[in-house]
């Protein structure tokens, strides 16, 4: 096997689905809906199929033309920035291939990449490929560490800039971040901003839940700030976009001098995304865009009816003794749970960290899936926190009932 390959072999979703394919009864593991998407995406899919001959074909390489189309018309007003669909626009297979059509085409052996613990766990073992050098730093809890929202979870602005050496290529950051759900504010992001012009730095800034705010929280595109269109890409979702994560269409929007790199990538390795799905979400955008900002819009209904969601999950984690850490943003919710006094350790898993061990029992023994938050953390820091565990909560009411029913049983 090739040397890429080592190290990177683990992987939390392949592990922590199998186990709950095998043995939960409920699942608030991996971030996904258990709900349908909006009646007017899955229209828009089922015309696409019945549109004809050619939808069902190879389309544009770089994007089906009326999806590009759309995201640019759409990102542009969000952005301020006039996007060129067809120059500054990548569609990849999920945000998934976005991200590594970015690390691929952007570093070159011995680049080092900032990265933002705790981070989307893909980031780490994408940077190894493509030769770079992961460097960590992590949002720490204000004060004395009871905090309630993931606003208290911040950069410190000089850990950060001490970070950063002439081997710097990128950063990333993840805003609303997944696990924590963190929004990262304008000042914050103005921050990152200054320092990644100062050491010309690009950003790659993976917004895949940006329509999933809470409490007043509002998401800000770092690419919009003065001077960053230039150096930063930024990656979206489909599925996240419209609660259609099989759909696997995802998107990088950057300055074309980057784009253009990116294409280099994606024509080599996957060349083409599918057709009608990619039709389908293009149409989404295009009645997005009429809606934009009124209560028809699925960008609003959608964190409406999470926001109920997340609170529900929060009473009922609260009431059985586990500390949430309030989402600003996203659909997961981290929760502390070192207070919990049960023997959750397994023969098989004991030279595993705190929160593997606890997450294991919890889907095995009790038949909850959930997900252990060190694995989103670099090993360096994955002890620092590895006493939380992560709640997916973008699921039907019933789904959450029956988490509660587990949850209250064994307190
Ligand atoms: N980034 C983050 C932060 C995610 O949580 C996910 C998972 N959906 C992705 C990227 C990948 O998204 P996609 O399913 O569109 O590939
Ligand atoms: N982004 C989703 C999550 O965080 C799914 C990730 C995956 O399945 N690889 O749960």
């Amino acid at each position: 096997h090739a040397n890429r390959t080592n190290g990177i072999d683990k992987n939390v979703w392949v592990e922590f689905t199998q186990l709950a394919a095998a043995y939960s009864k409920v699942n608030l593991g991996q971030g996904f809906p258990d709900f349908a998407p909006p009646k007017f995406v899955q229209e828009a899919f089922c015309h696409a199929l019945n549109e004809g001959p050619m939808m069902h074909q190879y389309t544009r390489a770089f994007g089906h033309v009326p999806l590009v189309k759309s995201l640019a018309k759409f990102f542009s007003r969000v952005i301020g920035h006039e996007i060129d669909p067809l120059e500054d626009i990548l569609v990849t297979v999920g945000a998934y291939q976005a991200l590594f059509s970015a690390f691929q085409a952007l570093i070159n052996e011995g680049d080092e990449v900032i990265i933002v613990e705790p981070f989307f766990d893909c980031y780490q073992p994408m940077v190894k490929m493509a030769g770079g050098q992961p460097v960590y730093i992590p949002l720490r809890p204000k004060g004395d560490g009871s905090v309630l929202s993931s606003g208290d979870w911040v950069l410190s602005p000089e850990e950060l800039a001490s970070k950063f050496t002439p081997r710097t290529k990128a950063l990333v950051i993840n805003t609303p971040n997944n696990p924590l759900g963190k929004v990262y504010k304008t000042e914050e992001l103005q921050m990152i901003a200054d320092l990644c012009i100062k050491h010309d730095v690009l950003v790659i800034s993976d917004e895949v839940y940006e329509w999933l705010t809470y409490d007043g929280a509002k998401h800000v595109k770092i690419a919009s700030l003065p001077g960053m269109w230039e150096r930063t890409i930024t990656v979206g979702s489909g599925g996240k976009t419209f609660s259609a994560t099989g759909w696997k269409v995802g998107w990088a929007i950057s300055s074309e001098h980057i784009i253009k790199h990116m294409k280099t990538i994606h024509q080599n390795t996957v060349y083409h995304c599918a057709t009608p799905a990619q039709e389908a979400v293009a149409r989404g955008f295009e009645r997005e865009y009429e809606v934009f900002g009124t209560p028809e819009s699925y960008f609003q209904q959608l964190p409406a009816m999470l926001h109920h969601k997340k609170n529900k999950l929060a009473s009922l984690l609260k009431s059985v003794g586990l500390k949430p850490i309030m989402p600003e943003g996203g659909y997961f919710m981290t929760a502390d749970f070192s207070s919990i006094k049960v023997d959750y350790d397994d023969p098989s898993s004991k030279d595993e960290a705190k929160d593997f061990r606890f997450v294991k029992w919890l889907i095995k023994e009790k038949g909850l899936a959930t997900i252990p938050v060190s694995a989103f953390y670099s090993p360096e820091h994955g002890k620092e926190f590895d006493k939380y565990i992560r709640f997916c909560f973008v699921k039907e009411e019933a789904t959450l009932d029956a988490a509660a029913e587990i949850l209250k049983k064994w307190s």
